[in-house]
């Protein structure tokens, strides 16, 4: 009986995929346009969206997804999240899962992650490291692929990139007779750079992502300061050998110490940046990289790691917002970024970020286009996803009021579309 089920609900679904399906909306927000386009309705064929039509064009006889009383808008895209991770303020909450976690058991806590950001109206991830989860990414994105686990679509970066001695688990923590797991792949010298920016690229890794600095300070005059990780030759080479192999670098860089270099060595993102300088932000324009705050996270963790000492964080993020107004004032790309598994996924919607955005200056579309439009920009993936356009794929959500007016209506997406299949509704 189960099989005969299964085998009917099969056939149900391939027929969902193969036919016409209409989304009525009563607001549109299509991700690109600057005002909503009101009620207006999508029309899908298979995976993709194949016209935006009137509502007194739709066929009588056709299928209809009625979200007449629903603002919908493209499938979001969250540019840093972390799946094989759940929250780490501090680093015994991040050794523990590196040493009592096994990488199978971290990869099944993954799959629930990876549902949670889908729930979450997030058609798309862009996941920026393992921290120390090896290549199960790429397991994640495969599964996903091939339906065996709902989830995003997911650009990966696998393990990530710093030199030795630089990334937890620190070998001065434990007993120097362990050899402690790393969350990153170390290397020194630009001969290492290269062969771990190639191994990484040969089990799947879309993008290469570094860790620039690190020990980010105060400095006298209130400006940020931190260490380099790389030498030149080092960021050259992990630069150098990732876009010739048609791959994208996104680097975590703090203050200005990290940003400038990895900015110059080719960076087309810049992770966290919290304590950018007029240099920093001119170099953004000039390169035309991104920036991804990353506010949730440094919400998340800034008090907490300050009583543990580590008060540069708390002071970064209480510095952050005039910085982030200057940055749009100047025209640099801010694209959405959360750090989701740096803060537990369980416990706060990615969507939050948003809030931020619009307190820290944005307007509401502008904060909505940093989770469509630029963000697919950054992927490189323009009019395939981030929009609700002719030939996109079919990544729809809808929320049960106006974002316009209220942006925290994302953290409730009751609708959810991916690839043409309703995922959630
Ligand atoms: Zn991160």
């Amino acid at each position: 009986m189960k099989n005969i089920l299964f085998l009917l609900l099969t056939i149900i679904c391939f027929e969902a995929v193969s036919q016409t399906t209409i989304i009525k909306c009563g607001q549109l927000i299509d991700g690109k346009s600057e005002q909503p386009l009101g009620k207006k309705a999508i029309v899908i064929e298979g995976n993709l969206i194949k016209d935006i039509i009137d509502w007194d064009k739709i066929p009588s006889k056709a299928t209809i997804i009625d979200l007449s009383s629903k603002t919908v808008l493209p499938g979001l895209i969250d540019c840093h999240t972390h799946v094989l991770i759940q929250g780490d303020i501090t680093s015994e909450e991040y050794d523990a899962q590196l040493l009592k976690e096994s990488i199978p058991y971290r990869t099944i806590r993954g799959t629930v992650a990876c549902k949670i950001a889908l729930m979450n109206g997030f058609t798309t991830i862009r996941d920026v490291e393992t921290e120390g989860a090896m290549y199960a990414d790429v397991d994640l994105k495969k599964a996903i692929n091939n339906g065996v686990i709902p989830g995003p679509r997911m650009y990966v970066s696998t393990r990530a990139i710093n030199t030795t001695g630089h990334y937890p688990i620190g070998n001065s923590e434990y007993s120097w007779e362990l050899h402690m797991p790393k969350g990153i792949q170390e290397i020194t010298g630009a001969d290492e750079a290269r062969r771990a920016v190639r191994e990484q690229i040969s089990y799947g890794a879309d993008w290469i992502k570094i860790y620039a600095d690190r020990s980010y300070f105060k400095k006298a005059d209130g400006s940020f300061g931190s260490i380099p990780n790389f030498t030149q030759e080092e960021i050259e080479a992990v630069a150098d050998e990732t876009i010739k192999s048609k791959r994208m670098l996104a680097a975590h860089a703090m203050t200005p110490d990290g940003i400038i270099y990895a900015l110059k060595a080719g960076a087309r993102t810049i992770e966290h940046g919290s304590a950018p300088n007029d240099e920093c932000l001119d170099l953004f324009v000039s390169k035309g990289a991104y920036w991804v705050p990353t506010l949730t996270v440094m919400d998340y963790v800034a008090e907490g790691r300050a009583k543990l000492g580590a008060v540069s964080y708390l002071q970064m993020y209480q510095g952050v917002q005039p910085l982030f107004k200057k940055a749009l004032q100047k025209g640099v790309k801010i694209a959405f970024g959360t750090d989701a598994g740096g803060f537990d996924w369980q416990k706060i919607p990615q969507a939050r970020e948003f809030s931020f955005y619009v307190k820290y200056g944005m307007t509401p579309m502008q904060a909505i286009k940093t989770a469509t439009t630029v963000a697919a920009e950054l992927l490189n993936k323009s009019g395939q996803i981030g929009e609700i356009s002719k030939g996109a794929f079919a990544d729809v959500i809808a929320v049960d009021s106006d974002p316009l007016q209220k942006i925290e209506v994302l953290e409730n997406v009751t609708f959810v579309m991916k690839d043409g299949m309703v995922v959630k509704r």
